[in-house]
């Protein structure tokens, strides 16, 4: 493989194809699968990455924002999309671009209704609350929701969801439990209300791999898994790199024992040291939690810790101990450490990382 030269991020399709089949192979066939792609499919490139999933035949795409969904449907994607949370003010965008909006409370759906009055059967789908207290209806909407939507050809409820709080974390069963029965609850007072049966859904990645059985329902949503991460030692394993960020030294240094590098002499040398400057900053996504020796990146299969505060474009990184030029390659997350690993130096998670890669780092599709 060629050698980096500048800041790039690595995205391999064909370990998102094996994670696919992965998480597939958890679950029945006849369950939809929900390919989670918004926030430019967890910092990647979604419409690349959608285009690729749809030929792999995922039933269903989502995307949190309108604007996301409507970059889908300009790179050609003709699979229905789901608009997690959308605003009132880009529900005429969302007809125009045929997106489906999840309605979470009694003013987005009126408002959705008058927007839609024009329409003919308009997918709609209703998110539920069952515990996250972040978006949805909750059960005793139930009877006015129904008396809203009876007797109108507008609209008709495509699917009906929730979401687990949760579901990474076997400690908190009893609460994820909760929530299942809950929406089977919802589920049941649901039957009956509409000429057709909607899908109902609940599980993303780590409810796929924790709950798969209690709570599969009629389809499932994942996003981190397809981009390599189970949430659990134990699951990472099973999934492939998507995600590897590259980069290069630009200059080296040789620091005298007293001097300091970086903004606000956030490191001294207590002694002479070789440092490392790499063209990525918290402008790029990687934060100054990063920096004063949290994380490091690898040059040469050597741990090099982050010296200093991290700089908006640049940060340094301390190779006192590693043979190495200007030039050279630098892996920031990868196989090793992945970005789940790089992320816990600093107290965080795989999500936030990889989400946070700016689109000024030059993406690098890798096709085999
Ligand atoms: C982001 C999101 C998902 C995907 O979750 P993963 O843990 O990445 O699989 C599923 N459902 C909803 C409502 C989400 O917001």
């Amino acid at each position: 493989m060629t050698h980096t030269r500048e800041t790039t991020l690595e995205i391999n399709l064909p370990a998102i194809k094996h994670n696919y089949n992965l998480l597939k192979g958890k679950i029945k066939p006849t369950t939809k699968f929900m390919a989670v792609v918004k926030a430019y499919a967890y910092g990647s490139d979604a419409p690349k990455i959608a285009i690729f999933l749809e030929k792999l035949g995922v039933d269903y795409f989502a995307v949190a924002y309108t604007d996301e969904g409507i970059a889908l449907r300009n790179a050609g994607i003709t699979k229905p999309i789901l608009v997690l949370h959308p605003l009132p003010v880009h529900f005429n965008e969302i007809i125009n671009y045929r997106l489906e909006p999840s309605l979470y409370s009694f003013n987005v759906l009126e408002v959705f209704l008058e927007a839609a009055k024009n329409e003919k059967e308009y997918p709609i789908h209703l998110k539920f609350n069952t515990g996250l207290n972040r978006l949805g209806f909750v059960k005793m909407d139930i009877a006015l929701i129904s008396g809203k939507l009876l007797h109108q050809k507008n609209v008709y409820v495509a699917s009906v969801f929730s979401h687990l709080g949760a579901s990474e974390d076997l400690n908190e069963k009893d609460f994820t439990m909760r929530q299942i029965l809950s929406f089977k609850e919802i589920k049941a007072s649901l039957a009956e209300k509409f000429s057709h049966k909607p899908l109902y859904h609940l599980l993303n990645t780590s409810g796929i791999l924790n709950y798969t059985t209690s709570a599969q329902f009629d389809m499932v949503r994942s996003g981190i898994g397809l981009y390599g991460f189970g949430n659990d030692a134990q699951y990472d394993a099973l999934f492939k790199t998507v995600l590897s960020l590259k980069s290069v030294i630009s200059q080296i240094h040789n620091i005298a024992p007293g001097n300091s590098i970086g903004y606000n002499q956030g490191h001294i040398a207590d002694k002479a040291m070789k440092t490392a400057t790499i063209p990525l900053g918290h402008a790029d996504g990687i934060g100054r939690q990063y920096g004063k020796g949290k994380a490091h990146v690898t040059i040469h299969g050597h741990k090099c810790p982050i010296v200093g505060n991290v700089c908006m474009d640049m940060l340094m990184v301390d190779v006192s101990e590693v043979q190495c030029k200007e030039g050279d390659e630098v892996l920031v997350f990868g196989k090793s450490p992945t970005a789940g690993e790089f992320a816990a130096t600093a107290g965080t998670i795989s999500y936030e990382l990889i989400a946070g890669i700016s689109q000024r780092v030059r993406r690098k599709i890798i096709t085999h």
